[in-house]
């Protein structure tokens, strides 16, 4: 990180100063009707839509990411979330009425959908817009104020936010602070009506200890390495332009890209040469134009170093196609990876895809199942039991079959991980329940010691069955 990046990171004073203006926003009651809460979810749509090409600038400046990746990947999908909110918060935060029970239904049962305060949300580089933006949309939804920590490695995207959220949104209510691990570290002494971190796993216990020292509740979302299991008899074309697909959007840089391929042995070649044509579709010239870069020279040299060390058979891009001054690592397909290898030793998240063959689908599940519940797990088949045999034998935050990476945008489906992938569920609805505070609520009328005196003291009549 620069001097100059350094220079403009928040006092860890700010953050104090920060957290106390945004406590007294929340008890000023400010965000307590829908329509306010609609005002600043249009006002961040506003946001994202009268800078979109900014946005893209800060892309290309940080990701080498190409302009429709841009839209698509991170700020389509923000405007999208934003306009689902402001269409149905009233509906979110309706005040439920409990199941009817006849012992009960006297006191007017109801669960009152209420804020929780004030919460952070601290965001990774992979997607700094949606990942920082699509949980203020469930806080902001669900009437909470927000301390915003974007990553330090998304520069370019992070100091706009930092500069936009001011012009937008209301500063009682949402605050940017810009940082790396001391400021991040700060934010965490500070009590918080509720965390979510989006990360890495390694972070994510640092979260999680934090948390619990401040009886701050943390939701957790992490990464992995996200199989995608082939059935030899599936239609191997779509499957590997899919999967490579997976691999290139964003670089690879993606929590739930597909990390690695199990094929049965006897089909690897097929699917190699399936993955070569794809590759041959999506770069023809093979200029990379659309190419993200690796995020940074930390995340390029870890990703060369796997590659340096794979035991299995690059077929595909490899060491010679990389780029270290221009952090470019072109789709790397390794073949004929054994279990203990480089590959297979951490979540790759880059444009390395290795292939790891087996006897067969049980194999397999027997190696999926040794390992952490992935955050997505992905089949390829046209056949019914193969796909229900995966599912079923198996554990992920997603199940995807005969697709990649969809399943986080699409409406009405809860993305999140299990166990070591994470907890918590950071899109639309999900991410409204997240930040809300389900508050039991009675109202008893006195009438009711007609048929309930029986409850107090000096116990002389039998309540009930007691
Ligand atoms: P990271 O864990 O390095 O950083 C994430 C955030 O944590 C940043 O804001 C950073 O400033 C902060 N941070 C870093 N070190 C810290 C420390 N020691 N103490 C306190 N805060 C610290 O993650 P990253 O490299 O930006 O993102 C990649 C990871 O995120 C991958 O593992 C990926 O799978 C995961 N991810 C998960 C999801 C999901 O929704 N499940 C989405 C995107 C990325």
């Amino acid at each position: 990180m620069s001097d100059e990046q350094k220079a403009q990171y928040t006092s860890l004073e700010e953050i104090d100063q920060m957290h106390a203006a945004l406590r007294a926003g929340f008890r000023s009651g400010k965000m307590k009707s829908i329509a306010a809460r609609r005002t600043q979810l249009t006002q961040l749509g506003y946001l994202v839509q009268d800078n979109m090409e900014r946005f893209k600038e800060a892309f290309a400046a940080d990701l080498g990411r190409h302009p429709m990746e841009a839209s698509f990947l991170d700020l389509l999908p923000t405007l999208s979330d934003t306009k689902i909110a402001i269409d149905r918060v009233e509906k979110w935060a309706r005040t439920e009425r409990a199941p009817f029970s006849l012992n009960f239904a006297a006191t007017r049962p109801v669960i009152r959908k209420e804020p929780k305060g004030v919460v952070l949300i601290i965001a990774p580089f992979n997607y700094p817009v949606w990942l920082t933006f699509g949980p203020l949309i469930g806080a902001l939804a669900a009437g909470n104020c927000a301390v915003l920590k974007p990553s330090e490695l998304s520069w370019n995207v992070t100091k706009l936010m930092a500069e936009l959220v001011p012009k937008y949104l209301d500063q009682d209510v949402v605050r940017v602070v810009l940082g790396a691990v001391p400021e991040t570290t700060k934010l965490l002494e500070l009590p918080w009506d509720h965390i979510l971190y989006t990360g890495s796993g390694r972070v994510g216990k640092i979260v999680n200890m934090a948390g619990a020292k401040t009886f701050s509740p943390v939701s957790l979302e992490l990464g992995g390495k996200s199989p995608a299991v082939i059935d030899p008899k599936c239609d191997m074309r779509t499957a590997a332009k899919r999967i490579l697909w997976g691999k290139v959007a964003n670089a690879g840089q993606t929590c739930v890209a597909p990390d690695y391929v199990l094929i049965e042995r006897g089909a690897e070649d097929k699917f190699v040469e399936a993955l070569k044509e794809a590759h041959k579709s999506f770069f023809p010239d093979k200029s990379y134009k659309e190419m993200s870069r690796i995020v940074a020279p930390s995340h390029f040299n870890r990703l060369k170093g796997l590659v340096e060390n794979t035991q299995g058979t690059v077929v595909l891009g490899g060491l010679d196609e990389m780029d270290e001054a221009g952090k470019l690592i072109t789709p790397t397909i390794v073949r004929g990876v054994k279990e203990d290898d480089s590959l297979m030793s951490e979540e790759i998240f880059g444009p390395v895809l290795p292939i790891l063959p087996v006897d067969n689908v049980d194999d397999a599940l027997e190696y999926i199942n040794k390992h952490d519940h992935p955050l997505a797990l992905y089949v390829f088949t046209q056949d019914a039991a193969f796909k229900a045999k995966v599912f079923d034998n198996t554990t992920s935050g997603s199940a995807v079959a005969n697709e990649v990476l969809l399943q986080c945008a699409t409406d009405g489906l809860p993305f999140g991980g299990i166990g070591p992938s994470g907890n918590g569920y950071q899109t639309r609805k999900y991410a409204f329940d997240m930040f809300t505070h389900l508050r039991a609520s009675l109202d008893s009328p006195s009438w009711l010691d007609k048929i309930m005196g029986a409850r107090y003291p000096p116990y002389t009549v039998r309540f009930f069955s007691c």
